[in-house]
């Protein structure tokens, strides 16, 4: 294991280091993230080990999909920590492009994201995949991946990628990874240590309503009414404000019929809450249960 792992921070650097393997014939896997690293990235970086010869983990908070009024002057950096992290995993190279680097004076050409960023987190944070989906299309087109891995805590960003890369022919393929939790269910994230210890408590109560949602739908419970019924579970486990829970065509994030029973459409139960100030978001598969 390497204690050791090269910085790049400009596409020229970057340019140089992939061409070197496409020239000695290795395969290239990029794991997008923005830093401030826990296990759920831990295991996408493994991931990409297991795909690729060459793995690239980049780091960039990009302003472009925060808001104004969003926690982007907030979001947690470390730096230091991160690159420690990803030495011990024997990841080749940490790219780490500056804002000016991505974004230099003229920029003005963007990415809009498809039909499947209309809803969910797409209603609620305007603007946020365009500015995702630039992003990762510039990320792909500097680290010219073979391999993009993402995790499926955020499921609609997952979606919404596979259909711009499906799009735009781009010629890298994308790799899901489960979502990583603590022991009581709560999907890791770099938004978590915002947390009170009073808001840690209930926090948990999210992956568990969105189980028992799930689970009932798969069951062949109606699915207006199991929504309904799971926003009035998180507003009373202690959640201040509900901004969707709701039940997804897990391939398109369209809205699906009433019930599932006799019907093989793949579903997926999303749901973004507010704990306080920090808003966290989540999401489970439906699995059908055999009548
Ligand atoms: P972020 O740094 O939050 O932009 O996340 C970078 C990547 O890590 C994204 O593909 C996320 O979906 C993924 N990720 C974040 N949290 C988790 C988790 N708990 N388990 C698995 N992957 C995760």
């Amino acid at each position: 294991m390497g204690d050791t792992i090269k910085i790049i921070r400009t596409v020229a650097d970057l340019r140089r280091q992939t061409a070197k393997w496409r020239g000695a014939g290795k395969s290239i896997a990029l794991v997008p993230t923005m830093g401030a690293l826990h296990s759920g990235h831990v295991s996408l970086v493994k991931l990409a080990k297991k795909k690729a010869d060459r793995v690239v983990v980049s780091i960039f908070v990009n302003p472009t999909q925060f808001a104004a009024g969003d926690d982007l002057s907030r979001y947690p950096r470390d730096e230091a920590g991160d690159v420690a992290t990803l030495a011990s995993l024997d990841a080749d190279v940490v790219w780490a492009p500056s804002v000016d680097d991505m974004y230099p004076a003229g920029f003005s050409t963007s990415v809009t994201a498809g039909s499947a960023a209309a809803e969910l987190e797409g209603a609620c944070r305007p603007g946020h995949f365009g500015g995702v989906a630039t992003v990762c299309c510039k990320l792909f087109s500097q680290v010219t991946p073979d391999y993009a891995i993402f995790g499926e805590k955020d499921f609609q960003q997952l979606v919404v990628l596979r259909q711009m890369v499906r799009d735009l022919n781009l010629p890298l393929t994308l790799v899901a990874a489960p979502t990583k939790r603590e022991k009581d269910g709560l999907a890791l994230s770099s938004r978590n240590r915002y947390l009170s210890a009073d808001e840690r408590a209930i926090a948990p109560a999210l992956y568990g309503v969105i189980s028992e949602l799930a689970a009932d739908v798969g069951a062949g419970a109606d699915i207006p009414a199991g929504i309904v019924n799971a926003r009035r579970k998180l507003l009373h486990a202690g959640f201040a404000k509900v901004d969707y829970v709701d039940v997804r065509d897990a391939e398109t994030l369209e809205a699906p019929s009433k019930t599932v029973q006799g019907s093989t459409q793949p579903l997926r139960v999303l749901a973004a809450v507010w704990l306080g100030t920090t808003r966290l978001i989540d999401n489970v598969a439906v699995v059908a249960k055999k009548a």
